[in-house]
C-alpha cells in the first residue's frame, strides 16, 4: 500500500460567494495575491466560480497551505488525492486517510457524484467506502457529528478524495477594498492593525516617522523587516514612507510645554499622513490606536489629536485587550521583531508626564507660536519610500511632491 501523496489543493474562498456583481474582479485578486505567495514553486492553479484547484505538481502540499494561511480571501483548503476512477483505489486511499485520523475518533463518508456516468450511485458508494473501514479497523460512524469526513469527488478526471480542513484567514481578497495609509511604528500594535486592515481587502502604504540620530538605523531596519513580513504573509508588494523627523521632533521639544508635546507630536504625525494619503490616493490613515492603553489614546486625547484633520482615521485595535493583540501578532508572524529593543522616535522624546487629557484650545495656543509649516513640507518633501520585495529605497515622491 502507497502512503499519502497529495495532487492538488482545494481552496474555498469564502464571504467572497456573496459578493455576486463582483466576483470576477474578486476571483482575480485572489489569483494574483496566491501566485505572489507561492513564488517559486511549481504549481498551476485553476480558479472557477465557487472554488480553486492548485495543481500540487511535485511541490508539498503543506509547504503550499503554510504560504496561503495568511492570504486574505480564503475560507479553508484542503489537500486532495486524484485517483484513477475504481472502486479499488477509493478502498485504498480511505484507509490511507482513516491512517491518519486519532484512535477513538468517529468518521463518515460524503459523496458528490458530479460524473453520473460512474457506475455506483451516490448511497452505494458511500456504503462500499464506509463498510470498508468499517470493516478493516473497527472505527465508528457518526453520521450527525464526526470527528473526519472522508471526502469523495466523481469527477470527469479522476476521483478526488480527501478528508483534511485546514483554516484560512478569510475576510477579502487585496484590493478589493481601496487604499489607506498605516501608521507603522516599531511596536506590537501598527502592524496588527495593519494586517487587520488588509483582512477586509483593503491595501495599505505604510509610513513611517524616524528621528535620525535618536532612533538608530536598527530601529529603521526592523520597522523594515515588519514591512516584508506583512508583505511576505499577505502576498503582496507593500511600499514603506520613510518621513525625516527629528527637526520637527527637536522643534517640539524645545517650544512645547512639556505635557503637550506628545499631543503636538501626534497632531503633526497626523497632518503629514493625511498629506500623504491624498497624494497617493488612499482614503483613510490606519493606525494601532487602542482605547485607554496609554496617555496619547484616551478619547479626550484622541479627540484633540485627532481635531487636525476631517480624513477618516481607522483604528482597527480599539478595542482588543492587550494580550488579545498579542496573540494576533504572534499568529500573523511579527511579534518576536516588535519586541526587538531598539527604540522609536516616541519612546526618546516621551514627556515625563503626559496630559491624559490635553485641551484642544491650550494645545493650539502652544503651537501657534511655532511655524511647523516649512518644517512638516521639508519633512514631506525628503520623503524616501521603501518596497518590501526588493528592498529598495528610492526618492520618487520628491517628483511627485
Ligand atoms: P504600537 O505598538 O503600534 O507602537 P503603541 O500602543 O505603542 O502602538 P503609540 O506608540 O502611542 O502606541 O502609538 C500609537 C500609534 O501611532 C501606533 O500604533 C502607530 O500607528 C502610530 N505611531 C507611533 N509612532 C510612530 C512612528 N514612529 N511612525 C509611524 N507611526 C507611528
Ligand atoms: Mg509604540
Amino acid at each position: 500500500m502507497s502512503s499519502l501523496k497529495y495532487d492538488l489543493l482545494l481552496v474555498r474562498y469564502g464571504e467572497l460567494t456573496l459578493k455576486k456583481k463582483n466576483r470576477k474582479m474578486f476571483i482575480g485578486k485572489l489569483v494574483s495575491q496566491i501566485e505572489r505567495a507561492l513564488e517559486g514553486l511549481d504549481i498551476v492553479i485553476r480558479a472557477n466560480r465557487d472554488r480553486m484547484y492548485i495543481d500540487l505538481e511535485n511541490e508539498d502540499a503543506y509547504e503550499v497551505i503554510n504560504r496561503l494561511k495568511h492570504v486574505n480571501g480564503i475560507l479553508s483548503m484542503s489537500p486532495i488525492i486524484r485517483l484513477e476512477k475504481t472502486d479499488e483505489a477509493m478502498k485504498e486511499n480511505a484507509l490511507l486517510l482513516e491512517s491518519t485520523f486519532k484512535e477513538g475518533d468517529t468518521f463518515k463518508v460524503e459523496v458528490k457524484r458530479i460524473d453520473k456516468a460512474y457506475h455506483l450511485k451516490t448511497h452505494e458508494i458511500q456504503q462500499l467506502i464506509g463498510g470498508h473501514v468499517v470493516k478493516e479497523t473497527n472505527r465508528s460512524v457518526n453520521i450527525k457529528h464526526p470527528d473526519h469526513t472522508i471526502m469523495i469527488e466523481i469527477r470527469y478526471d479522476g476521483i478526488y478524495m480527501y478528508s483534511e480542513v485546514y483554516d484560512g484567514v478569510g475576510g477579502l481578497p487585496l484590493g478589493t477594498g481601496g487604499k489607506t495609509v498605516l501608521m507603522l511604528s516599531g511596536g506590537i500594535d501598527s502592524p496588527v492593525a495593519g494586517f487587520e486592515i488588509m483582512r477586509r481587502g483593503v491595501e495599505i502604504e505604510a509610513i513611517h516617522f524616524f528621528s535620525p540620530p535618536y532612533t538608530s538605523e536598527q530601529s529603521l531596519e526592523k520597522v523594515k523587516t515588519l514591512v516584508d513580513i506583512m508583505a511576505d504573509k499577505t502576498g503582496v508588494d507593500i511600499k514603506m514612507h520613510i518621513v525625516p523627523f527629528t527637526n520637527i521632533q527637536t522643534t517640539i521639544y524645545d517650544k512645547i510645554p512639556d505635557g503637550y508635546s506628545m499631543t503636538t507630536t501626534r497632531r503633526i504625525m497626523l497632518i503629514i499622513a493625511e498629506r500623504l494619503a491624498r497624494k497617493i490616493g488612499a482614503e483613510a490613515v490606519v493606525n494601532g490606536e487602542n482605547i485607554g492603553q496609554v496617555a496619547s489614546q484616551t478619547l479626550t486625547s484622541m479627540n484633540t489629536i485627532n481635531a487636525v484633520t476631517n480624513f477618516p482615521v481607522l483604528r482597527p485595535l480599539l478595542t482588543y485587550e492587550k494580550n488579545e493583540i498579542i496573540q494576533k501578532a504572534v499568529n500573523y508572524g511579527t511579534y518576536e521583531t516588535s519586541i526587538l529593543p531598539f527604540e522609536d522616535c516616541c519612546t526618546i522624546f516621551k514627556p515625563k508626564q503626559p496630559k491624559t487629557s490635553p485641551n484642544l484650545d491650550t494645545v493650539i495656543k502652544y503651537e501657534s507660536n511655532v511655524d511647523f509649516e516649512p518644517l512638516i513640507e521639508d519633512a514631506l518633501n525628503q520623503i524616501t519610500t521603501y518596497t518590501s520585495k526588493n528592498e529598495q529605497e528610492s526618492t520618487e515622491f520628491e517628483d511627485l511632491l
